[in-house]
């Protein structure tokens, strides 16, 4: 029968039942232009720097050209958005080129982001902007730099091509510049490529699916059987659970974790309107669309992510036809969540290990500290580092005060009651250090190794983005730069270590976005 796709007619949009992806091909575009890209992707491609300073290699990943054995293709999948059913959605605006495997034999998907409309496109048109596209090129790096579980980003490249987004700005379209980003990950799937393929009832396709999943993306694992879904299943699990917090690790909030944004492998994928907490507030979201309910909020990612899986098991209950391994799989979240989040806040504080009986309430009482007061969570951490256990208690406490100085946007909510409670916190805080008898330089050493001093503050990728709108991609790739190294001093850098600039509170692009991209 007809394949479900085929390039000369891969514009159309329309369902594509039966079949994982449809063949298609990029749009060409008229004048592309290299806008950064990252050395450490291109290596991991075997890319040399000549060649990606080459004019072949703007054509390639501005999707004018295919390089020799690339088979553009654009996946189907489907996905709860913010808790509802929406049915197939797939790569509107993603185009994978093909899988490269590199000199030490590991496996990397290539997939332009904005190279023009497939089946999945919707009513949208395929394209992605200037500002969107640098957001997503400069946090990939920066979360892998981190050590958070990532897709990441080859190129970013401007098209040549205007792009409407806002309609009625001013009471004229407003054009914008369009581009292209290049990720690379092991894989793209989704818990919405199972879904879709659940929700229409093609089990067959579905085995087929996790059959190829499992041999490709998890060849660890043995060949497929019931137990072997099951591990599998278990393994997803505690990915997500491990990516969920590096995430509240390091500040970072999604702000679109729908169904179709949750990476089988456990990474974190689809950087839109994403943020990263300034202050720090359970509550936040970046996402205007969000700002009700606010569904996607920092405090609630670990719950979203369970919720998510839970609804990939719905998905596969078909090949399992019962319910008890795919609970066990849920249970496998939680556990992992709750140890890897105690192990995770205990380094952040500098503790040895976790210790239940002092050390839940310490961190409890923290965070009401952290958000009653609006207190940058970046700065905050690096500063408490520097607390001295070894010398006389009063002293050094008063010095800590001092340093926090720095983290607080708004001293004037600093009362009197406020400061004796955090005064107390740093004291009870002092001594569960001094039981642990780690010294003070192998505390701020470990300390600083998991709470970055350098991340992509909202407001410096807009300070790039406006550059970069004028023709100047130098802070780009400064940034970039500067992210290769989160955790450590940079000399003459320390102004991108700052708290958010008071301009930046309420400046478009600098704490909220919409999903305008
Ligand atoms: P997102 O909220 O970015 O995860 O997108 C949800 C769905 O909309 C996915 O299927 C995307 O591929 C699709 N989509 C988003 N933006 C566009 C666009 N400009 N053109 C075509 N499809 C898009
Ligand atoms: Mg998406
Ligand atoms: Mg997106």
């Amino acid at each position: 029968h007809e394949l479900p796709g085929d390039p000369e007619t891969a514009n159309f949009r329309r369902q594509i039942a039966g079949a994982c992806y449809s063949r298609v091909l990029p749009t060409q575009v008229s004048a592309p232009q290299l806008v950064a890209y990252s050395s450490e992707v291109a290596d991991l491609l075997d890319l040399s720097p000549e060649l990606c300073a080459s004019a072949d290699f703007t054509q390639v990943f501005a999707g004018n050209r295919l390089a020799q054995g690339m088979e553009p293709y654009a996946m189907c999948y489907g996905g709860h958005q913010f808790g509802y059913w929406a049915g197939q959605l797939g790569d509107g605006r993603a185009i994978n080129l093909g899988e490269v495997i590199n000199r030490r034999g590991e496996r990397w998907a290539l997939q332009l982001k904005g190279a023009g409309p497939t089946p999945y496109s919707r009513n949208a048109d395929g394209l992605a902007v200037l500002r969107s596209s640098i957001r997503e090129f400069l946090c990939s790096e920066a979360m892998h730099h981190l050590g958070v579980p990532t897709t990441r980003a080859l190129s970013v490249l401007l098209t040549g091509e205007a792009v409407i987004r806002d309609m009625f700005y001013n009471g004229n379209p407003k054009a914008e510049p369009g581009a292209i980003v290049c990720r690379v990950a092991p894989s793209f799937t989704r818990f919405g490529n199972f879904q879709i393929l659940a929700a229409r009832g093609e089990i067959d396709l579905l085995r087929q699916f996790v059959d190829y999943t499992l041999r490709v993306d998890f060849p660890h694992l043995r060949e497929p059987s019931p137990e072997v879904y099951a591990e599998w299943f278990q393994e997803v699990c505690r990915k997500t659970a491990a990516m969920i917090v590096h995430w509240q690790r390091v500040g970072f909030v999604h702000g679109v974790m729908n169904t179709d944004n949750m990476s089988i492998l456990g990474l974190t994928i689809d950087y839109g309107p994403y943020g990263w907490m300034d202050n720090y507030d359970p509550h936040w979201t970046p996402n205007t669309t969000d700002a009700e309910e606010r569904r996607y909020r920092f405090g609630q990612q670990p719950q979203i992510a369970y919720w998510n899986l839970g609804q990939l098991a719905n998905a596969l209950y078909p090949l399992f036809g019962e319910a008890e391994p795919l609970q066990a799989g849920m249970k496998a979240y939680a556990e992992t969540f709750d140890r890897e989040w105690q192990r995770m806040m205990s380094g952040k504080l500098g503790f040895a290990s976790y210790r239940p009986e002092t050390d839940g309430e310490l961190i409890t009482e923290l965070m009401v500290l952290l958000q009653r007061v609006e207190t940058d969570m970046t700065l905050f951490f690096r500063r408490l580092a520097d607390l001295i256990t070894d010398s006389d208690d009063e002293v050094r406490e008063t010095e800590v005060m001092a340093l926090l100085q720095d983290c607080y946007y708004l001293p004037e909510q600093l009362t009197p009651e406020y400061r004796e409670r955090l005064s107390h916190w740093l004291r009870q805080y002092r001594e569960r250090l001094i039981q642990d008898g780690l010294a003070d330089a192998e505390r701020r050493q470990r300390m600083n190794a998991v709470n970055p001093k350098y991340v992509l503050r909202n407001y410096l990728a807009q300070l790039a983005i406006d550059k970069a709108e004028q023709g100047d991609f130098t802070l780009v790739n400064e940034l970039l730069d500067l992210l290769r190294r989160p955790y450590d001093e940079q000399a003459g850098k320390d102004h991108y270590a700052a708290k958010r600039p008071d301009w930046a509170r309420t400046r478009p692009g600098c704490s909220m976005l919409s999903c305008s991209s």
